[in-house]
């Protein structure tokens, strides 16, 4: 067993201090090129400093940096320390607080060579009025995982400001957690229609697969005082950053739901029904996939439809997220010269940055609308009797025999639910060539009911 030893070394520089002692030998260490959640490569090692391998009796090792996730020691060692920068707030890094400790491992620890599939036991050394959470549960300071894969998907945070409300969904515990509200307290209003709304929405998304892949769930929420919104899936647990506080607890408890939502559909989506190519994830390069479409697009879809079909969300909601992300589409240059496809391929070369937002369709906003055309598409030629819930579950079935999909399983699986279409060609046009939506959309949303009206480039969605 591989034993991962984690303290603070300083709040005030963000530094951690974390050690690491294998029951064997190796001179060859390394970082993950990118983290679950975010498909894009990164770079972790600038984050490390004061690298120090660990010979038997105690004398000190070097440790070179030789490639931008790979250290080597002068001689095979099997203990080495090092400091770790926590200073990344967002829902993927690592932060180190006065009364937070925040930590993604897998942009914190590092593997030895031959490692991978050891069991690792963390050591979370935290002050003790710090309280601490995990998709897995901690016993006294420590918490197991059965290789670096478990690890590497599970975030954890310690802290002295933690409050969490919980409900089960058919015998599964759900807990959602928040930091950083400090003394804003939620009232018993607030607190009776979240966990309300928690528990429609989970049991919408039990109810369309039938099962839950984990033993139980854990939303963990930060919670700064300025505004940022993001939300990042791991295996039993997703990390939230929502702020800033009036958001989560008055103005917008929608934003909350719809990312909560998201997030728990990629239990399904992404944890479970996995594309082949990243079956099983490998960290140590990027592992290019053309199908974000599916496990963004299809999760961001779903999002906001289940919010919808268990009541949370009114039409007038739905509408909302369905015209804003037309109109993004429609602003955006790159629809016209870019394929879906290929904007997934684009995600792994830094394509989640802002600046690349109009140049290429994404996976979310794009994905969506597509999922949305594809579920209509099914209703209308089955009258009704099919959708892509359909798909959804064949896709689950085939994850849990373990193997992962491909466009080519995609397509077979909707020719079998739907002969009808020729989905060959409907996903040349769609997702492997560069196009325009909204005709498609709109055409969609008719079948739904759903009609339109455009005021100059301002579009107006209502229900019949
Ligand atoms: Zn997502």
């Amino acid at each position: 067993m591989i034993h991962v030893h984690l303290s603070i070394a300083s709040v005030e520089k963000k530094r951690l201090r974390i050690s690491i002692s294998l029951p064997f030998q190796t001179n060859e260490f390394f970082i993950p090129a990118w983290r679950p959640g975010r498909y894009m490569a990164q770079w972790f090692a600038p984050l490390v400093k004061n690298m120090q391998g660990v010979d038997r009796c105690g004398g000190q090792v070097k440790m070179r940096l030789v490639s931008d996730t790979c250290w080597k020691a002068d001689q095979p060692i099997d203990r080495m320390t090092y400091e770790f920068e926590a200073k990344t707030f967002d829902g993927g890094g690592s932060w180190l607080g006065d009364d937070v400790l925040y930590l993604n491992p897998v942009n914190a620890v590092i593997y030895p060579k031959d490692g991978w599939q050891q069991e690792v036991e963390v050591t979370l050394d935290v002050p003790t009025d710090f309280q601490r959470v995990c998709g897995k549960p901690f016993q006294g300071d420590k918490v197991s995982f059965q290789d670096y894969d478990e690890l590497y998907d599970h975030p954890m945070v310690a802290s002295s400001d933690l409050r969490k409300f919980e409900y089960s969904i058919e015998g599964t515990r759900f807990y959602s957690w928040f930091y950083g509200l400090k003394e804003k307290t939620w009232s018993a209003e607030w607190l009776a229609k979240n966990t309300e709304v928690f528990e429609k929405f989970s049991l919408a998304q039990f109810e369309l697969f039938g099962s839950f892949p984990f033993e139980e769930f854990h939303f963990i929420t930060l919670v700064p005082e300025y505004s940022y919104y993001h939300g990042v899936e791991h295996l039993s647990s997703t990390m939230l950053v929502l702020g800033p506080p009036e958001r989560v607890l008055m103005d917008r408890p929608k934003d909350l739901w719809g990312v909560a939502s998201h997030e728990l559909f990629h239990c399904w989506n992404i944890k479970t029904i996995r594309p082949a190519s990243l079956l099983p994830y490998d960290f140590s390069k990027p592992q290019f996939s053309s199908l974000g479409y599916v496990y963004e697009g299809f999760t961001t879809y779903y999002g906001d439809e289940i919010l919808l079909r268990s009541g949370v969300f009114s039409m007038e909601d739905w509408l909302e997220e369905i015209s804003a992300r037309l109109l993004e589409h429609r602003n955006k240059p790159g629809r016209w010269e870019v394929s879906l496809a290929d904007s997934s391929m684009l995600t792994w070369m830094g394509g989640y940055d802002a600046k690349y937002k109009d140049e290429r369709q994404s996976i979310y906003t794009e994905g969506m609308l597509n999922a949305l055309i594809i579920d209509v598409l099914l209703q209308k030629n089955t009258d009704g009797k099919i959708r892509l819930d359909d798909l959804m579950r064949r896709m689950y079935q085939d994850a849990q025999e373990g193997k992962g999909y491909t466009r080519q399983s995609i397509l077979s699986h909707l020719y079998d639910l739907d002969p009808s279409t020729h989905w060959q060609q409907h996903f040349e046009k769609f997702y492997y060539s560069p196009i325009d939506v909204t005709a498609a959309v709109l055409e969609s949303l008719q079948f739904l009911g759903i009609g339109h009206e455009w005021k100059g480039e301002e579009l107006v969605l209502f229900a019949h």
